[in-house]
C-alpha cells in the first residue's frame, strides 16, 4: 500500500512515518505549500489531499494533516491557525513564548491538540479519522523533542511536556497517533507493523 503524505512539514512527515509503519509512505513534492484558507481542521485537510492529488502516483492513497493547538483562555486561539500564531513566517519558539506571554498568570492553562487525517484512496473515495489530546499550557518551555508547541504542552496525567517525551510515547497518546490508528482501521491495515 502506498501513502503519499501531503504536507510540506518535515516533523509530520516524520511521526506519521512511524504511526504509518508497514505501508510505503512517500512525502509530497519539495515546494508543497497550498494556501490554507479554511477555518476547521477539515476543511484545510481537504484542501492540502485535494491540492496534491493530481501529483500522486497511480494507486496511491493521498494523506493530509491539518493540526492544531486549541487553548480554552484564548476562545480556542490559535487553532487552525497554530502553525503562524505569531505571524506567517513564526519559528516553533516564537510561537511558544507568544503563547507563554498571552497566557500571562491565567489560571485557566486548558488546552487540547486536534488532528484531523484526510485520506483519498486510489478508488477516489474519501476517509477522515480525527484524534484530540487534552492537556495544559504550561509555564515555561520544558523538553527538547518533539515540535511546534510540544515544550509547552503538558498532557493531563502526566508531569511531562510532549518534548519531555520519547517519540513512541508521545504517538501512543498524542492527537496525531490517536487520529493514524483510527484511519489504519478505515484502510484495512492489518500488519502486525500498523498501529493497532
Ligand atoms: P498545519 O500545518 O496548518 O496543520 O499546522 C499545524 C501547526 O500546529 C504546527 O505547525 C504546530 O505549530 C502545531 N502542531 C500540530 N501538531 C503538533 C504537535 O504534535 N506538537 C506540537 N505542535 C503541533
Amino acid at each position: 500500500m502506498q501513502v503519499m503524505l501531503a504536507t510540506g512539514n518535515k516533523d509530520k512527515v516524520r511521526e506519521l512515518e512511524a504511526l504509518l509503519a508497514g505501508t510505503d509512505v512517500t512525502a509530497a513534492p519539495d515546494g508543497f505549500d497550498p494556501e490554507e484558507t479554511g477555518t476547521t481542521l477539515v476543511q484545510n485537510a481537504r484542501i492540502k489531499a485535494e491540492a496534491l492529488l493530481p501529483d500522486a502516483p497511480e494507486g496511491a492513497w493521498v494523506m493530509a494533516d491539518d493540526s492544531g493547538l486549541f487553548v480554552h483562555a484564548l476562545d480556542g486561539r490559535p487553532g487552525v491557525y497554530s502553525s503562524r500564531y505569531a505571524g506567517p513566517d513564526a519559528t516553533y519558539a516564537d510561537n511558544c513564548n507568544l503563547l507563554i506571554d498571552e497566557l500571562g498568570d491565567a489560571d485557566d492553562r486548558g488546552a487540547a491538540f486536534g488532528c484531523v487525517l484526510y485520506c483519498i484512496a486510489p478508488d477516489g473515495s474519501v476517509l477522515v479519522s480525527a484524534g484530540v489530546l487534552p492537556g495544559e499550557i504550561t509555564r515555561e518551555p520544558s523538553g527538547t523533542d518533539g515540535f511546534g508547541y510540544d515544550p509547552v504542552f503538558r498532557p493531563v496525567g502526566d508531569a511531562r511536556t510532549l518534548a519531555d517525551m520519547t517519540r513512541d510515547e508521545k504517538a501512543e497518546i498524542s492527537h496525531r497517533g490517536r487520529a493514524a490508528r483510527g484511519m489504519a482501521r478505515l484502510m484495512g491495515i492489518t500488519s502486525e507493523a500498523a498501529p493497532a
